[in-house]
């Protein structure tokens, strides 16, 4: 693997940069009055969209795009340093049409959908014209466990008719959102393997039977474009709905949250460096007991950890792009999953660093760093909790030790041990 950015990045790099700085931040101020007023800002959205796809700074986020599609085809390697650009101002990914759900449903699509489906959908979602919502998270049922959810998509000569109550769909209260991809049970035979079971289907968001039940807060936030509650009753939509095979709901899955989880943690770890630089600048001008807080040994030893745990969890997620563009995204499950559990808790961990050296003005609304802590807490949940991630590598540990099992005897010197004998605290064995 090599660590440095090629030409063409750092070339992008300082595009995107400057797109941020003249167009993006002269414009958060506008973007936050006018989200606290309650309406979604798509004017300037729609604005920026066009100068961004313009300046080629879109679809930065799909290593397959084709030629006739618009945008920029970049590796996850290469996109990696871009996100975390756009991660410094939440809200500007959707301008360079890379921001979630919809990354991970554009992926998918492109992946499993049918010409028809990728005329009807994919095209408009590449074109910034729909957003999308993905739909798998129950109330009733501990969701982080696929094979538990209840939601039914039962087939009824050409249709599909789903019955059901999912929550916190983000998106679905975007001006723009028009369609959800829902997971759910097609085949309920207890005979059929657990993870054969459920399949995706696109819904429009128009279909009669579908209701937007609440925008639920998260920590006491209602986000504009909506984490939501949602019913389906007797929604009907036709078989050509289908997304891929019935029963591989759950192959779909494990595929979508292989790139949409690594964005998270891309984006995230440019809100870290935000925060990091906030506290640098803070400490070096308030001065607290005669001196200034930048003097405290404490104060530096926290801007030190945190510089050194954000360096840290850069190469974990360029070492996971690395293995996605150069293996596949299977065989970088395990990376995708330990940068998740790495890239959630960094952001909680250095952001409450930075809220303490502002004292009250860290929690409050005059810096954007209690935002930033309450999403890095989130993404504790996004795409699974950390302990279904810890499971993957830990599960991934536990079947290397099987195959080598025996192979690190050499280093015990147990006088009653055979040399070749395999470590075992079992008393049975001999
Ligand atoms: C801001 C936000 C946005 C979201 N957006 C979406 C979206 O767009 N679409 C969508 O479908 N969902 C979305 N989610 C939901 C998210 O994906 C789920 O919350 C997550 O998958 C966990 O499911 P659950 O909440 O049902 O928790 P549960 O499955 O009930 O798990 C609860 C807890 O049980 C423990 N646990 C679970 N499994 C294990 C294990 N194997 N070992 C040890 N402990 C375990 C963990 O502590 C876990 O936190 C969003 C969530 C948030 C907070």
């Amino acid at each position: 693997m090599d660590f440095g950015y090629s030409e063409k990045v750092l070339a992008l790099q300082a595009k995107l940069r400057s797109f941020m700085e003249n167009l993006v931040l002269t414009n958060n101020e506008r973007w936050h009055r006018e989200a606290e007023a309650g309406s979604y800002p798509l004017e300037l959205i729609d604005e920026l969209k066009a100068q961004a796809k313009a300046s080629g700074l879109w679809n930065l986020f799909l290593p397959g795009l084709r030629d006739d599609e618009p945008g920029t085809r970049l590796t996850n390697l290469e996109y990696a340093p871009l996100a975390e650009i756009m991660g410094r101002v939440p809200w500007s990914a959707e301008v360079f049409n890379c921001s979630a759900p919809d990354t991970g449903n554009m992926e998918i699509l492109h992946m499993f959908a049918t010409p028809r489906q990728r005329k009807q959908w994919l095209k408009p979602l590449l074109e910034g014209d729909i957003r999308s919502v993905i739909s798998i998270t129950e109330p009733d049922v501990a969701s982080s466990d696929p094979t538990n959810l209840r939601t039914s998509i039962r087939r009824d000569g050409d249709h599909y008719v789903i019955n059901g109550r999912k929550w916190f769909n983000t998106g679905a209260m975007h001006p723009r959102a028009r369609m959800l991809i829902v997971l759910g049970v097609t085949d309920a035979r207890e005979s059929t393997p657990s993870h054969k079971r459920q399949s995706f289907v696109i819904v429009p968001m128009d279909t009669p039977g579908f209701e937007i039940v609440r925008n639920t807060p998260i920590m006491n936030h209602h986000a504009l474009e909506g984490h939501c509650e949602v019913v389906f009753r007797n929604v009907c939509v036709p078989v050509s709905n289908l997304l891929g095979e019935e029963g591989e709901g759950f192959a779909i899955a494990q595929a979508r949250l292989g790139p949409g989880r690594i964005h998270h943690c891309m984006r995230t770890i440019g809100q870290c460096e935000l925060a990091l630089e906030l506290m640098r600048e803070r400490v070096l001008e308030r001065s607290a007991f005669g001196k200034k807080l930048a003097e405290y040994a404490n104060v530096q030893d926290e801007i030190a950890r945190s510089r050194i745990e954000i360096d840290q969890a850069r190469l974990l997620c360029l070492q996971a792009a690395w293995l996605m563009d150069t293996q596949g995204n299977k065989a970088a499950r395990v990376d995708v999953s330990a940068i998740k559990i790495v890239a959630a808790q960094l952001q909680v961990r250095v952001v409450d660093r930075a809220m303490q050296v502002f004292g009250a003005m860290g929690l409050s609304d005059h810096t954007p760093l209690a935002y930033l802590w309450t999403w890095g807490r989130a993404l504790r949940f996004i795409d699974g909790p950390d302990e279904v991630h810890l499971r993957v590598v830990a599960r991934n540990e536990l079947k290397k030790a099987k195959e080598e099992l025996g192979q690190n005897s050499a280093f015990f010197r147990h006088p009653t041990r055979p040399a070749d004998a395999p470590i075992s605290f079992d008393a049975t064995r001999k």
